[in-house]
């Protein structure tokens, strides 16, 4: 089988299940496990696959076709033009948490502590420590399997021992320290939503995703738990679902924050800017 016409084949599959990045996925899955680069899959269209190949590759497309996510399978997501391992044990990043790194490096003051909160796979630490180097970053998860994750990536991506990684429940790991600026991807998705959403989101891990209280439970945790751990002039900076601009301002507000809320590049509420007053 040419490698166009397992492509053709793979991407009608996929579409007939409803999946409507059929052909970017097909390529996708298809250039990682050849090991060449996607442009390749035209220049090298007519190639023969060897029955290895079609082996390997069409266990991948089966994968694909019970809506396991790309990044599962590849094991890779690219996360601020950095690419970061992902495993069934983070969340896989998403291309509007961009905006909170793009945030994070105009707040962080030179050479100032910043915390990542839910610190998962480590995209938002790492992504933000290798455009700040001057920054001393701690990244905190309660999920000690995301941490190995993100101990993984930073090694990668990083080198040796730049940011330091705590194990615990939100701030729990770091009491009595103090933060120039707070950063946090926290799940937010309302936990009765769970099941009825994209069939992918059930591959990601719960606790990365779903909270109580229509999914503001940890958010207003954050909020609450934030202040001790700020400094005076400190920034905290949390990514929102887009439905929960009004709480969050009026939480931040209560607790002692002037609120700004940024839309993402789809227009939705995104990323919320509380500074302790
Ligand atoms: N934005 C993600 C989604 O809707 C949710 C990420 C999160 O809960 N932090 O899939």
């Amino acid at each position: 089988m040419k490698l166009i016409e397992f492509l053709a084949d793979a991407s009608s599959r996929l579409e007939k299940k409803g999946i409507t990045s059929s052909r970017l996925d097909a390529e996708v899955i298809t250039a990682r496990t050849l090991g060449i680069e996607r442009y390749r899959l035209i220049t090298d269209s007519n190639r023969e696959l060897s029955g290895k190949e079609i082996t390997d590759l069409e266990k991948l497309i089966c994968r694909r076709l019970e809506f396991e996510p790309v990044a599962y399978i590849t094991g890779v997501k690219e996360f601020y033009a950095i690419e970061f391992i992902v495993t069934k044990d983070v969340l896989i990043p998403r291309p509007e948490t961009e905006l909170l790194v793009d945030m994070a490096i105009y707040w962080a003051p030179m050479h100032g502590a910043v915390l990542d909160l839910c610190a998962g796979s480590g995209a938002i630490a790492v992504a933000l420590k290798k455009s700040r180097p001057d920054l001393a970053l701690t990244a905190a998860d309660i999920s000690g399997l995301a941490l190995e994750i993100a101990k993984e990536n930073s090694e990668k991506i990083l080198g040796h021992e730049k940011i330091t990684f705590l194990h615990g429940d939100l701030f729990s790991p770091v009491k009595g320290k103090v933060f120039d600026l707070i950063v946090s991807n926290p799940p937010y998705v309302d936990i009765e939503l769970k099941g009825t959403l994209q069939k992918e989101l059930e591959y990601e891990p719960a606790n990365a995703l779903y909270c109580e209280d229509g999914g503001r439970g940890v958010i207003a945790r954050i909020i609450e738990g934030a202040g001790v751990h700020l400094a005076d002039d400190g920034v905290l900076l949390l990514e929102i679902g887009s439905d929960q601009r009004a709480f969050v301002e009026e939480h931040g507000a209560a607790h002692g924050y002037s609120v700004s809320i940024l839309n993402d590049y789809a227009g939705f509420p995104r990323v919320a800017t509380l500074k302790k007053n």
